[in-house]
């Protein structure tokens, strides 16, 4: 069946044999994987993860493409790993439950995924966040997304420090823009994010605190983290200024130019 793609849907298929065969090395799979996809489309990825996995669970929200997947993998001829089709968005999908009913490992378990594009952040903010985060996810995104959330300090954006919050993100390789049809406007790239193990120690409220004072230091793009913090937390320059030069910053500083540690120590000096 010729399925047209719904652009609303972040549909770009990939259709490029060589990066798809680069998305399952860099995913390092072995046959006790139990995967999980996010977007299987057409089933192309799908395909190749099944065969070098135990078993690939995988959650579409089009219920043509479910109907696609369901013939291909469930019908007379199921490939050698197994596949799950569930059908359903992920954004509102229990996934705690679909973790544990579908056999993924809830101690570690990878998500492998060329991600619809128009909801790549609120994804990674799901997987990081849930009850039960992945270990490590592969996943496709556009290069400029790529780039913000693996940028360093001097770039910093709130994704940028919402994500090595949690985990450590790497850009792994770059897609060009004619590997996908239809072919979408922009680039992509391949990064992997791979769980900080520590973080189960953090308690929700610490997280909490820490990203509502990082939310105010980005507040107002312009200004400096001074100004931006003293404003919104109700702090007064003078200290905040004293805080931040005796981590060595100067008191021009904006808040791109702080890495996840230093917004760590940061918020202890502030709060101590
Ligand atoms: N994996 C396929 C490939 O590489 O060719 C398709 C990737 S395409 C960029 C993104 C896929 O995510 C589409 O199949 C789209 O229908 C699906 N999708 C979009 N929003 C979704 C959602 N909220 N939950 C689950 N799947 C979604």
């Amino acid at each position: 069946m010729d399925i047209i793609a719904k652009k609303s849907l972040g549909q770009n298929f990939l259709k490029d044999e060589s990066v798809l065969n680069h998305i399952i090395e860099s995913a390092n799979l072995s046959k006790d994987d139990v995967v999980l996809e996010i977007g299987p489309g057409q089933g192309a990825l799908t395909e190749k993860l099944a065969d070098v996995c135990k078993k690939v669970i995988a959650i579409e929200l089009d219920e043509r493409l479910v109907e696609v997947l369901h013939t291909k993998f469930v019908g007379n001829n199921p490939p050698a790993g197994g596949v799950e089709i569930i059908a359903g968005d992920i954004l509102k999908i229990n996934l705690p439950e679909l973790i544990i009913e579908h056999g993924l490992d809830k101690t570690g378990y990878k998500v492998v995924a060329n991600l619809p594009y128009y909801i790549t952040s609120p994804i990674v903010r799901l997987l990081l966040e849930t009850k039960y985060p992945p270990t490590e996810m592969v996943v496709m995104v556009q290069k400029e997304v790529a780039e913000r959330i693996v940028a360093k300090p001097g770039a910093m954006s709130i994704l940028a420090v919402s994500v090595q919050y949690y985990a450590k993100p790497e850009f792994l390789f770059t897609v060009f823009k004619q590997s996908f049809e239809p072919m979408p406007k922009v680039d992509s790239a391949i990064i992997r994010i791979t769980q900080n193990m520590e973080h189960g120690t953090i308690t929700k409220e610490e997280t909490k605190k820490f990203f509502r004072i990082v939310r105010a230091g980005f507040s107002a793009k312009r200004k400096t983290l001074i100004n931006n913090l003293s404003n919104g937390l109700q702090l007064e320059k003078k200290v905040v200024e004293e805080k931040l030069t005796s981590l060595g910053f100067s008191p021009n500083t904006r808040a791109q130019e702080l890495g996840v540690e230093d917004w760590r120590k940061l918020i202890i000096n502030l709060f101590k």
